[in-house]
């Protein structure tokens, strides 16, 4: 293991919150959205301001921001786009991350020493694109989630000049890496502009065209049809073969996603690489807990998507539009006072006391306990907490630490279903 170079884990940061959080369990680096063209224009994203503030906070832990520039952009979008670069430029941010060729060479202009990472959403899908990037000084390709293992192993060895970023979690979409018009022609919201409205999970029915308004189920099983959702990404059983085939960094999705998603696929993630660094036999053994805690997520079927090459499995969803978890998000961390063992919890679903709730924590394993007791910050005892972001005294039956999630499991586990 010693020659083989440990791959980057980057994690979404749909806001500040996300940023720490994906930090604290163990990303490397994040990539978030500027307030203007990036795509994902319904995430919290950050202006100037923000992205320093979240640079100073990463660099400070030793880790790395990327910002989203990756919209296809438009003749009036680069009326703004110069200022906004100017300002990207005083953020420190390690790397942009661009799709269009257009946006590309005004980065170059205005920032030539930062780092430019080719988005996903530009498609780069052989060892030609990836060579063209490369001599064009991009430094980083995200390859397009279409390809196959073998697919990326060629492109590794035919271009060595570039890093590869793939993803390795997360929702897809059945469009080629999201280059997509069903949300524009549909809702009007243009998916290539960051709006996507994802009509790709909504439920479908056949409609006789003289019957106007008769709708015919379409019944895949008994909640409907789905017919364009993809299934959720998750590449946790095939650590070895990305490590192997050169790919430096393992990207998740999801900057729309909760703080406590990011917080369970980045541990997940992080313990599947550190494990399989220090012992592949611990990897190989510890599969079932990677899939049971990103099975307790919000998540549809998982699938390898189009990784090994064979399409003979359907990657469509066939349980409906809604994310299926096996967990409630109940709190977070706030802080924790070691001396006394009470945790301030914020919370983020109702719970009670007497209900059995489980600490994901960064550090370890995590645990489960009973909540036996619960207070207000004035020391008033309560019963439940039933505010969104009421703050909650709570003693932790173990260590915490602040961005650590309180959860409910809500189903038990079985990686077959
Ligand atoms: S509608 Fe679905 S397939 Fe199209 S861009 Fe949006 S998420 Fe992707």
């Amino acid at each position: 293991m010693d020659t083989v170079k440990k791959p980057e884990l980057l994690a979404p940061a749909g806001d500040f919150e996300k940023l720490r959080a994906a930090l604290s369990f163990g990303a490397d680096a994040v990539y978030l959205g500027g307030a203007e063209y990036s795509l994902r224009s319904k995430a919290k994203n950050f202006d100037a301001e923000g992205i320093t503030q979240a640079v100073k906070y990463a660099h400070g832990l030793g880790r790395k921001v990327y910002v989203t520039v990756n919209i296809y952009a438009r003749n009036e979008d680069f009326k703004c786009m110069y200022d906004f670069l100017i300002k990207l430029r005083c953020t420190g941010a390690d790397a942009v991350i661009v799709s269009d060729p257009g946006v590309f060479s005004l980065v170059k202009e205005i920032i030539p020493d930062m780092d430019i990472h080719i988005s996903t959403q530009a498609n780069t899908t052989n060892y030609r694109a990836a060579a063209f990037w490369a001599k064009a000084g991009a430094k980083r390709a995200v390859l397009a989630r279409e390809l196959s293992i073998a697919e990326i192993e060629e492109i590794r060895r035919a271009t060595p000049a570039i890093e590869l970023e793939a993803f390795v979690h997360g929702a897809m979409c059945m469009a080629y890496s999201g280059r997509c018009l069903l949300s524009h022609y549909l809702t009007g919201r243009g998916a290539n502009r960051g709006e996507c409205a994802h009509p790709c999970r909504y439920k479908y029915a056949l409609m006789e065209e003289t019957r106007l308004g008769e709708y015919f189920p379409i019944e895949e099983d008994s909640r409907g049809a789905y017919i364009m959702s993809s299934k959720d990404l998750c590449l946790i059983e095939y650590i070895p073969q990305l490590i192997a085939s050169g790919v430096s960094s393992f990207k998740i999705e999801g900057r729309m996603k909760s703080v406590y998603y990011t917080a369970a696929a980045v541990k997940a993630y992080r313990c599947a690489i550190d494990d399989y660094f220090n012992d592949p036999e611990l990897y190989e053994s510890n599969k079932g807990v990677y899939l049971s805690d990103l099975f307790l997520t919000a998540h549809r079927d998982f699938t390898t998507g189009f990784f090994t090459g064979k399409l003979n499995e359907s990657i469509r969803v066939h349980d409906g539009p809604d994310a299926e978890h096996g967990s409630d998000f109940c709190g977070i961390v706030k802080s924790y006072d070691a001396d006394s063992n009470w945790a301030v919890v914020e919370q983020r679903g109702k719970f009670g006391v007497g209900e059995e709730l489980e600490f994901l924590t960064a550090e370890g394993s995590g645990f489960r306990q009973i909540i036996n007791e619960m207070f207000d910050l004035n020391s008033a005892p309560l019963q439940n907490a039933p505010h969104p972001r009421q703050l909650l005294r709570i003693r932790a039956v173990r260590p915490v630490r602040e961005l650590d999630i309180l959860r409910r499991r809500v189903s038990p586990f079985s990686h077959n279903n």
